[in-house]
Protein backbone atom coordinates (compact mmCIF):
# COMPACT_ATOMS: atom_id res chain seq x y z
CA UNK A 1 0.00 0.00 0.00
CA UNK A 2 0.90 3.48 -0.72
CA UNK A 3 2.44 4.51 2.58
CA UNK A 4 1.20 8.07 2.58
CA UNK A 5 -2.29 6.55 2.29
CA UNK A 6 -0.96 3.56 5.54
CA UNK A 7 -0.61 6.81 7.40
CA UNK A 8 -3.58 8.60 6.70
CA UNK A 9 -5.61 5.13 7.69
CA UNK A 10 -4.35 5.55 11.03
CA UNK A 11 -5.01 9.15 11.11
CA UNK A 12 -9.08 7.96 9.56
CA UNK A 13 -8.93 5.46 12.64
CA UNK A 14 -7.63 7.75 15.49
CA UNK A 15 -11.15 10.49 13.64
CA UNK A 16 -13.15 7.31 14.01
CA UNK A 17 -12.46 6.63 17.68
CA UNK A 18 -12.51 10.69 18.11
CA UNK A 19 -16.04 10.62 16.93
CA UNK A 20 -17.08 8.03 19.02
CA UNK A 21 -15.43 9.53 22.61
CA UNK A 22 -17.21 13.09 21.40
CA UNK A 23 -20.96 11.15 21.24
CA UNK A 24 -20.18 9.73 24.25
CA UNK A 25 -19.34 12.80 25.81
CA UNK A 26 -22.39 14.07 24.36
CA UNK A 27 -24.94 11.05 25.32
CA UNK A 28 -23.71 9.60 28.99
CA UNK A 29 -25.33 12.94 30.79
CA UNK A 30 -28.29 12.01 28.79
CA UNK A 31 -28.27 8.95 30.32
CA UNK A 32 -27.99 10.36 33.68
CA UNK A 33 -30.74 12.67 33.30
CA UNK A 34 -33.62 10.34 33.95
CA UNK A 35 -32.95 10.53 38.03
CA UNK A 36 -32.89 13.91 37.88
CA UNK A 37 -35.87 14.15 36.29
CA UNK A 38 -37.41 12.19 39.34
CA UNK A 39 -36.03 14.82 41.37
CA UNK A 40 -37.30 17.47 39.77
CA UNK A 41 -41.02 15.28 39.64
CA UNK A 42 -40.82 15.15 43.35
CA UNK A 43 -40.03 18.85 43.81
CA UNK A 44 -42.88 19.98 41.90
CA UNK A 45 -45.19 17.50 43.86
CA UNK A 46 -44.05 19.24 47.62
CA UNK A 47 -44.44 22.55 45.63
CA UNK A 48 -48.17 20.95 44.72
CA UNK A 49 -48.50 20.14 48.60
CA UNK A 50 -47.34 23.47 50.05
CA UNK A 51 -50.46 25.20 47.59
CA UNK A 52 -52.89 22.24 48.90
CA UNK A 53 -51.91 23.88 52.20
CA UNK A 54 -52.55 27.28 51.30
CA UNK A 55 -55.68 26.53 50.16
CA UNK A 56 -56.91 24.65 53.57
CA UNK A 57 -55.54 27.59 55.14
CA UNK A 58 -57.57 30.04 53.62
CA UNK A 59 -60.64 27.68 54.55
CA UNK A 60 -59.54 27.51 58.13
CA UNK A 61 -59.20 31.22 58.14
CA UNK A 62 -62.77 31.53 56.70
CA UNK A 63 -64.16 29.23 59.40
CA UNK A 64 -62.67 30.51 62.03
CA UNK A 65 -63.69 34.14 61.32
CA UNK A 66 -67.27 32.54 61.04
CA UNK A 67 -66.94 31.19 64.73
CA UNK A 68 -66.00 34.31 65.69
CA UNK A 69 -68.67 36.55 64.26
CA UNK A 70 -70.93 33.57 66.15
CA UNK A 71 -69.21 34.02 69.54
CA UNK A 72 -69.75 38.02 68.79
CA UNK A 73 -73.30 37.67 68.53
CA UNK A 74 -73.52 35.30 71.21
CA UNK A 75 -71.80 37.79 73.77
CA UNK A 76 -73.94 40.68 71.88
CA UNK A 77 -77.33 38.64 73.22
CA UNK A 78 -76.05 38.44 76.51
CA UNK A 79 -75.65 41.36 77.21
CA UNK A 80 -79.26 42.09 75.65
CA UNK A 81 -80.33 39.16 78.13
CA UNK A 82 -79.28 40.96 81.23
CA UNK A 83 -80.81 44.00 79.79
CA UNK A 84 -84.38 41.92 78.98
CA UNK A 85 -87.70 43.84 80.33
CA UNK A 86 -90.05 41.36 79.96
CA UNK A 87 -89.73 37.41 80.37
CA UNK A 88 -90.83 36.98 76.56
CA UNK A 89 -87.66 38.94 75.68
CA UNK A 90 -85.61 36.77 78.10
CA UNK A 91 -86.83 33.82 76.74
CA UNK A 92 -86.19 34.95 73.17
CA UNK A 93 -82.84 36.03 73.75
CA UNK A 94 -82.15 32.80 75.64
CA UNK A 95 -83.51 30.87 72.60
CA UNK A 96 -81.40 33.07 70.13
CA UNK A 97 -77.99 32.36 72.16
CA UNK A 98 -79.13 28.51 72.07
CA UNK A 99 -78.99 28.73 68.03
CA UNK A 100 -75.86 30.42 68.20
CA UNK A 101 -74.30 27.78 70.49
CA UNK A 102 -75.71 25.42 68.18
CA UNK A 103 -73.63 27.20 65.61
CA UNK A 104 -71.01 27.74 66.81
CA UNK A 105 -70.62 23.70 67.97
CA UNK A 106 -70.97 23.05 63.59
CA UNK A 107 -68.16 25.63 63.04
CA UNK A 108 -66.23 23.66 66.08
CA UNK A 109 -66.51 19.96 64.45
CA UNK A 110 -65.79 21.91 60.72
CA UNK A 111 -62.59 22.91 62.65
CA UNK A 112 -61.73 19.60 63.22
CA UNK A 113 -62.10 18.28 60.36
CA UNK A 114 -60.01 20.81 58.15
CA UNK A 115 -56.90 20.84 61.13
CA UNK A 116 -57.11 16.90 60.58
CA UNK A 117 -57.26 17.62 56.66
CA UNK A 118 -54.20 19.93 57.29
CA UNK A 119 -52.34 17.14 59.67
CA UNK A 120 -52.43 15.31 56.37
CA UNK A 121 -50.95 17.80 54.48
CA UNK A 122 -48.40 18.49 56.48
CA UNK A 123 -47.46 14.56 56.72
CA UNK A 124 -46.93 14.67 53.27
CA UNK A 125 -44.62 17.83 53.09
CA UNK A 126 -42.58 16.07 55.53
CA UNK A 127 -42.44 13.00 53.33
CA UNK A 128 -41.57 14.87 49.70
CA UNK A 129 -38.85 16.78 52.34
CA UNK A 130 -37.54 13.55 52.80
CA UNK A 131 -37.93 11.83 49.25
CA UNK A 132 -36.42 14.99 47.97
CA UNK A 133 -33.39 14.63 50.19
CA UNK A 134 -32.43 10.92 49.32
CA UNK A 135 -33.07 11.64 45.96
CA UNK A 136 -30.92 14.53 45.98
CA UNK A 137 -27.85 12.32 47.72
CA UNK A 138 -28.79 9.67 44.45
CA UNK A 139 -28.20 12.47 41.85
CA UNK A 140 -24.98 14.08 43.44
CA UNK A 141 -23.20 10.55 44.21
CA UNK A 142 -24.31 10.11 39.87
CA UNK A 143 -22.66 13.53 39.30
CA UNK A 144 -19.77 12.46 40.82
CA UNK A 145 -19.47 9.30 39.15
CA UNK A 146 -20.77 11.14 35.80
CA UNK A 147 -18.04 13.47 36.14
CA UNK A 148 -15.22 10.78 36.62
CA UNK A 149 -16.60 8.83 33.92
CA UNK A 150 -16.18 12.10 31.46
CA UNK A 151 -13.14 12.46 32.35
CA UNK A 152 -11.71 9.90 31.67
CA UNK A 153 -13.06 9.78 28.39
CA UNK A 154 -11.44 13.26 27.50
CA UNK A 155 -8.40 11.87 29.28
CA UNK A 156 -8.92 9.13 26.13
CA UNK A 157 -9.36 11.74 23.86
CA UNK A 158 -6.67 13.93 24.73
CA UNK A 159 -4.11 10.78 24.11
CA UNK A 160 -5.78 9.94 20.91
CA UNK A 161 -6.03 13.78 20.02
CA UNK A 162 -2.24 14.07 20.24
CA UNK A 163 -1.61 10.70 18.49
CA UNK A 164 -3.69 11.88 15.17
CA UNK A 165 -1.46 15.22 14.89
CA UNK A 166 1.52 13.22 15.04
CA UNK A 167 0.25 11.13 12.21
CA UNK A 168 -1.07 13.97 10.27
CA UNK A 169 2.66 15.37 10.00
CA UNK A 170 3.53 12.29 8.25
CA UNK A 171 1.13 12.91 5.72
CA UNK A 172 1.83 15.81 2.79
CA UNK A 173 -0.24 18.65 3.46
CA UNK A 174 -2.31 18.48 0.32
CA UNK A 175 -3.57 14.75 0.78
CA UNK A 176 -4.41 16.21 4.33
CA UNK A 177 -6.65 18.82 2.95
CA UNK A 178 -8.21 15.56 0.57
CA UNK A 179 -8.85 13.90 3.38
CA UNK A 180 -10.60 16.39 5.88
CA UNK A 181 -12.73 17.51 2.62
CA UNK A 182 -13.38 13.37 2.31
CA UNK A 183 -13.79 13.05 6.11
CA UNK A 184 -16.18 15.64 6.29
CA UNK A 185 -18.86 14.27 4.34
CA UNK A 186 -18.07 10.55 4.74
CA UNK A 187 -16.12 10.85 8.10
CA UNK A 188 -14.09 7.61 8.92
CA UNK A 189 -15.62 5.96 5.56
CA UNK A 190 -13.53 8.20 3.52
CA UNK A 191 -10.77 5.61 2.78
CA UNK A 192 -12.07 2.41 2.23
CA UNK A 193 -11.19 -0.70 0.74
CA UNK A 194 -12.06 -2.31 -2.76
CA UNK A 195 -13.37 -5.91 -2.23
CA UNK A 196 -14.04 -8.28 -5.08
CA UNK A 197 -14.37 -4.81 -7.53
CA UNK A 198 -16.83 -3.53 -4.92
CA UNK A 199 -15.79 0.26 -3.35
CA UNK A 200 -16.64 -0.66 0.54
CA UNK A 201 -17.86 3.31 0.93
CA UNK A 202 -20.42 3.58 -1.66
CA UNK A 203 -21.25 -0.26 -2.52
CA UNK A 204 -20.87 -0.03 -6.56
CA UNK A 205 -18.52 -1.02 -8.55
CA UNK A 206 -15.67 0.46 -9.64
CA UNK A 207 -14.23 0.63 -13.39
CA UNK A 208 -11.56 -1.26 -14.94
CA UNK A 209 -9.27 1.99 -15.12
CA UNK A 210 -9.67 2.09 -11.48
CA UNK A 211 -9.07 -1.33 -11.47
CA UNK A 212 -5.99 -0.83 -12.72
CA UNK A 213 -4.61 1.78 -11.18
CA UNK A 214 -5.21 -0.34 -7.73
CA UNK A 215 -2.31 -2.40 -8.42
CA UNK A 216 0.01 0.45 -8.33
CA UNK A 217 1.28 1.96 -5.63
CA UNK A 218 -0.57 5.59 -6.54
CA UNK A 219 -3.61 7.15 -4.77
CA UNK A 220 -6.73 6.08 -5.97
CA UNK A 221 -9.94 7.65 -5.63
CA UNK A 222 -13.74 5.15 -6.54
CA UNK A 223 -14.73 7.15 -9.69
CA UNK A 224 -18.51 6.69 -8.31
CA UNK A 225 -17.48 8.40 -4.76
CA UNK A 226 -14.07 9.86 -4.83
CA UNK A 227 -13.09 7.98 -1.87
CA UNK A 228 -9.50 6.85 -1.69
CA UNK A 229 -9.56 3.62 -2.19
CA UNK A 230 -7.13 0.58 -1.43
CA UNK A 231 -7.21 -3.21 -2.09
CA UNK A 232 -9.01 -5.20 0.38
ZN1 LIG B 1 -17.19 4.55 -3.97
Amino acid sequence: MNPQLQSLLKVQRLDGRLELLRRELENRPKMHSAKQERLEDIIGKRQEILEMQKEIQIRIDRIELEGKSIDDKVADNQVKLGNATSNAEYQGFQAQIARYQSDREEVDEQLLEIWEEMEQAKALEKQADAAIAEQSSIVAEEKVELEKELESIREEARGIWAERDRARTEVPAELIGEYDGLFARYANRSIVPVDAGICGGCNMAINPQTRANLQGDGLVHCNNCRRLLYSG
